[in-house]
């Protein structure tokens, strides 16, 4: 078998119990629940392949390559991790990044060897000993955390690790200072007082053998799916409102021109799907510029990230990542960070979590809540800072309560 994919305009909505917009892990996940419970789903996508940001395929090197950013599966859900290996056996693969500091390398999460390298070992040892003497020994303490210490020894860390791993770093990222930004977002990544290199320390970690497409098309190959890829929802919803101004709501959603009463999980953005009513939410999106070298490999690991110098935040390459023949070619990939300002030409990849947002985002949600049978669901529709895990882990739950109702 195979996925079943058809035109919308050959499709027959009210044959469908369910619709699904989005073929990312949110929709994925959702569909494949609600085609286990017996539920005929409609999946519309507006590319022109499934998978979502997940989505890879062999670039002219037959090198494996992530069109929408490197991505690392990792998770402490057994329960996720063994559901997701349903539809794929995972490599081992451990994810190491390192910091370009100068030209030297420096492991990130910044942890014991990377002070080494930064402060000398004599040096260092007296510092990671009131790290230990603070914190305790292999624990993680978050740059805000390091920041907050008034013992001079510590500040001197504090100071460094701010200004050679987070400020420049993030300053490209967000266009913003750590100090800017919600603590969650660098909070996302530590300093390790141990000497783990490894980017996560989650108890499962690994790359689907055969990459993310194969595992999004064994989840979505079944017999009660159908998915319309090259369809946006914009385009074939039409939503009947209700009152004016702050009070105005969704009252139906109407495709083919009857209003659908099944389950609709949505996971694009609210405000594109709303028309924008209340003005856009802030996003950053990316520019990925994929280089091929004739060199066995390029950097020594996964992903280098440029914490004090370069436009780009941080170089992949692939090969590090992915199953390949040994060649001597590789392909990198630079991540440039940008303002999101034309939804036409650009991809929301990150929503920029700050209260302001969230409250810009709450107007979004409340045009909703007349609407019983409609779900927003995922990074974009919840308007959150998702990884594949915890979305993975939401969708089932949220696809088997919407079964329970
Ligand atoms: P998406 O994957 O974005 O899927 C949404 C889908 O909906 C897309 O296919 C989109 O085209 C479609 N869509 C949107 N609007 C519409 C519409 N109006 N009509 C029709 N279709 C629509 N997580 C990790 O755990 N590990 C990582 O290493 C990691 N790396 C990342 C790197 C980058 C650069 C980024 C941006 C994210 C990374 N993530 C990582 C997070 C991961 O991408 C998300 O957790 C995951 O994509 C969430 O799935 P989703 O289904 O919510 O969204
Ligand atoms: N960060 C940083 N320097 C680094 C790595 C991360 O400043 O070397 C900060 C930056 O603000 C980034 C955030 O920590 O946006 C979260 O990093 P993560 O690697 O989790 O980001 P993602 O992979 O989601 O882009």
């Amino acid at each position: 078998m195979t996925v079943a994919y058809a035109d919308f305009r050959d499709v027959n909505v009210s044959d469908y119990d369910a619709v699904v917009v989005g073929c990312g892990f949110a929709g994925s996940v959702s569909a494949n629940q609600f085609a286990e419970g017996g539920l005929r789903v409609l999946m519309i996508e507006q590319r022109a392949q499934i998978a979502g940001n997940m989505y890879d395929e062999e670039d002219e090197n037959g090198i494996l390559v992530h069109r929408y950013g490197p991505h690392i599966f990792h998770t402490n859900s057994g329960t996720v991790w063994r559901w997701l290996r349903m539809f794929s056996g995972f490599t081992g693969y451990q994810h190491n990044v390192l910091s370009n500091w100068h030209g030297t390398y420096l492991p990130v999460p910044f942890n014991k060897n990377s002070m080494e390298i930064a402060f000398g070992q004599e040096r260092a040892e007296e510092l990671i000993q009131k790290l230990i003497d603070t914190f305790g020994d292999n624990t993680r303490v978050t740059i805000t955390q390091l920041r907050e210490q008034e013992d001079p020894d510590l500040k001197e860390v504090a100071d460094f690790v701010y200004q050679n791993v987070f400020l420049y770093y993030t300053q490209k990222q967000w266009g913003l200072t750590p100090d800017q930004v919600d603590p969650s977002v660098v909070a996302r990544v530590p300093v390790l007082i141990s000497r783990d290199n490894r980017y996560f320390q989650d108890a499962y970690q690994g790359m689907p053998v055969f990459g993310y497409t194969k595992l999004f098309e064994n989840m979505l190959d079944h017999e009660n799916i159908t998915v319309c890829l090259n369809t946006k929802a914009e385009d074939v919803f039409d939503l009947s409102y209700e009152g004016q101004g702050e009070n105005v709501k969704v009252t139906a959603v109407n495709i083919q021109g009857k209003p659908f009463t099944g389950p609709i999980v949505y996971t694009g953005p609210l405000d594109q799907l709303l028309g924008e009513r209340f003005g856009r939410l802030p996003y950053r999106s990316l520019d990925f510029v994929y280089e091929t070298h004739d060199v066995e490999y390029y950097q020594p690991c996964g992903t280098v990230n440029y914490t004090v110098s370069e436009d780009f935040t941080r170089i992949t390459e692939f090969k590090h990542m992915v199953l390949s023949k040994k060649q001597n070619k590789t392909t990198i990939m630079k991540e440039y960070s940008r303002p999101y300002t034309d939804p036409a030409t650009q991809i929301p990849y990150y929503a920029i979590i700050n209260e302001q947002n969230q409250e810009h985002y709450q107007r979004y949600v409340s045009m909703l809540d007349q609407l019983p049978n409609f779900y927003p669901l995922g990074r974009l529709a919840e308007y959150k800072y998702y990884n594949m895990d915890v979305i993975i882990e939401r969708a089932l739950k949220v696809s088997r309560q919407i079964m329970g109702k």
